[in-house]
């Protein structure tokens, strides 16, 4: 069985313009593969909760293939949102944006990619409550729906009920607030894995009992707390070194379509 990971790599903060778009602005890509290996067995999962995701289910019914959706719970209850999105998608909408009260154009590629490394510079370092506060001073400054935003991307609860009751899809957890689990302690390891697994639950009134660790980030540690949380399997990147029932790799398209 060839697992897929539908999420275009990111080379760098520059990237993230118009990231938003390609990641899973794939289908051409991926029909291509099923062309080719109609006859070899292939999963594919999408982490995160986008909402083109949804665009797939016709590819899937076409070949019948199976997808596994990973969502990040946060996202989805728009309680917390990877910044890096809000401030590209923002940046790619715009003709000119207000800074603290100056005036900068957004017409080209360029400009719109230096306002990014800047914001994204300023925004970084910065706690949580303090980012909050800036993106919201810059929403208001610019006229700015942050929840238009956060909805565009990704998917609802009620996407993702009728989603789950296809019989080619299953929905799993990306965790709650998408965080870097090797860098945290027992107790946010413990609640990002519980909570995400309780909200689908809840929400989907289906267990769900399979993990996507966010970034590909896990240690056996992790791995044998996901199995305590009651996860039966668990998947990580391409480029981890060991594999176990609960951490098997995942190619991306592009490793995939060169095999
Ligand atoms: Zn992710």
């Amino acid at each position: 069985m060839l697992t897929l990971y539908l999420h275009k790599p990111q080379k760098g903060v520059k990237d993230q313009i118009g990231a938003n778009k390609s990641n899973i602005d794939i289908i051409s890509d991926l029909e291509n593969l099923l062309e080719k290996s109609s006859d070899s067995k292939i999963l594919l999962t999408a982490d995160d909760g986008y909402k083109e995701v949804l665009n797939l289910v016709p590819m899937l019914e076409y070949y019948q293939v199976k997808l596994i959706f990973f969502i990040a719970t946060g996202f989805v209850q728009g309680k917390c949102y990877p910044y890096e999105m809000e401030i590209s998608s923002f940046l790619e909408k715009k003709k000119f944006i207000t800074v603290a009260g100056k005036e900068c154009p957004l017409k080209t590629l360029n400009e719109k990619e230096s306002m990014f490394t800047l914001i994204h510079g300023l925004v970084k370092p910065l706690t949580y409550i303090h980012r909050e506060r800036f993106l919201n001073n810059l929403a208001i400054e610019n006229g700015y729906s942050r929840e238009e935003s956060r909805n565009e991307q990704f998917v609802t609860f009620s996407d993702l009920k009728q989603l789950s009751e296809h019989p080619l899809v299953e929905i799993g957890s990306h965790c709650h607030r998408h965080l870097f689990l090797p860098a945290q302690n027992v107790n946010v390891i413990l609640s990002e894995l519980l909570k995400s697994k309780r909200i689908l639950e809840r929400t989907l009134k289906k267990r769900v009992d399979k993990i996507a660790y966010p970034y590909g980030g896990s240690t056996m540690r992790i791995e044998k707390i996901a199995k305590i949380c009651g996860y039966k399997k668990g998947y990580g990147t391409h480029n981890q070194m060991e594999y176990s029932k609960m951490n098997q790799p995942r190619l991306n398209l592009q490793d995939a379509g060169n095999l």
